[in-house]
């Protein structure tokens, strides 16, 4: 395997092609190499090229961030908004007074100390699923096969939204705090809401971003909110992914509310009562009465 050195942004996409993969803190590329479910013929790393830290304060225009929606956005006043570079690592962020609470408290309970201080939030954004069958390189369904294993299998970790072909659980904290915060996503060639990066895997489509093979996060905008909070239920206390996660963020008069663990994307719910539509499989009910507890208290924590 062939590992490069690229100097400038231009040099890293133009080096991810055919086949190449990108390489950041390495948490989840090199396990991945390892263990089979990945295969790279270049490394391309991004370290000194990629944006890393926290830039300061800058007020936006509500008209500019495109991604509010309804009349709470359409009068509010400017938002300062932070620009985190992709590059950061969630160690980095999670110690930040400037950063929302729901963030640094989505970092601070993601992983192990040693995986937060090599992790960056760019890679964390971009992990594949935990799903065990498809670690395990299954040839499930999201592999390219006809099934979905953890359908009739073990599935109590899984999704309880969106999980009509692929029923795993999006494990990322750190996506559904930035969904939560309505923030944006710089690439090297487009800007997006963050919930655009994401999509449900199609039959003709089974990738679950719509970044493309060579395209490179590069920054994120980060609304500071009035009041955000981030609460995970796990099944220990430390080093154990999300059974659910559960963002919240009030900004003027809107709550936007946000969930990891639910579905195989991170997911944005409508509403609270909007958990009344889950589609949850037999072992994943439980989550949802989980998601219902988790909502309630992060509401109260984000209240006036
Ligand atoms: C044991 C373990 C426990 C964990 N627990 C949690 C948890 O509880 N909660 C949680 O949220 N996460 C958890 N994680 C995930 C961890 O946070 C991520 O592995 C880490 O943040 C990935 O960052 P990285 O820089 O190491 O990414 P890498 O491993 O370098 O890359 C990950 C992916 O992102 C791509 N990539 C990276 N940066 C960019 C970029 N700028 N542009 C385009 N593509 C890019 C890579 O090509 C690769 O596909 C855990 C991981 C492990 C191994
Ligand atoms: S949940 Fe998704 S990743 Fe897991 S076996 Fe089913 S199709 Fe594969």
């Amino acid at each position: 395997m062939e590992l490069l050195r690229p100097r400038t942004i231009a040099e890293a996409t133009a080096a991810l092609r055919d086949g190449a993969v990108a390489l950041a803190g390495g948490t989840e590329v090199v396990p991945l190499l390892r263990d089979g479910p990945l295969l790279a013929a270049r490394l391309v790393p991004l370290a000194g090229v990629v944006p890393r830290g926290v830039d300061g304060r800058r007020a936006t225009p509500e008209a500019e961030q495109s991604h509010e929606v309804g009349a709470a956005a359409a009068t509010a006043a400017p938002r300062p908004v932070l620009r985190v570079g992709a590059g950061t690592t969630l160690a980095e962020l999670e110690v930040d007074p400037e950063i929302p609470a729901a963030l640094r408290e989505a970092c601070r309970l993601a992983a192990s100390p040693q995986l937060r201080s090599m992790g960056t939030l760019g890679g964390n954004l971009l992990q594949a699923t935990r799903c065990w069958y498809w670690r395990l390189h299954s040839g499930c369904w999201l592999q390219g096969g006809d099934r979905c294993h953890a359908r009739e299998g073990e599935h109590r970790e899984h999704a309880f939204f969106g999980n009509g072909r692929c029923a795993s659980a999006h494990p990322s904290d750190p996506a559904a705090a930035l969904l939560a915060l309505g923030a944006t996503l710089r690439t090297d060639r487009r800007e997006l809401p963050l919930s655009e990066l994401y999509r449900l895997p199609r039959d003709d489509d089974r990738s679950t971003t719509t970044l493309a093979a060579d395209e490179l996060l590069l920054e994120l905008e980060v609304p500071s909110p009035d009041a955000s909070v981030y609460l995970k239920a796990m099944d220990r206390k430390r080093f154990a992914f999300a059974l659910v996660g559960v963002a919240a963020a009030r900004s003027g008069g809107e709550v936007r509310i946000a969930l990891a663990g639910a579905a195989p994307i991170p997911w944005l719910l409508a509403a609270p009562d909007a958990l009344d539509e889950a589609t949850p499989l037999p072992g994943t009910s439980y989550k949802v009465e989980v998601a219902r507890t988790l909502v309630d208290r992060a509401l109260e924590a984000v209240a006036p």
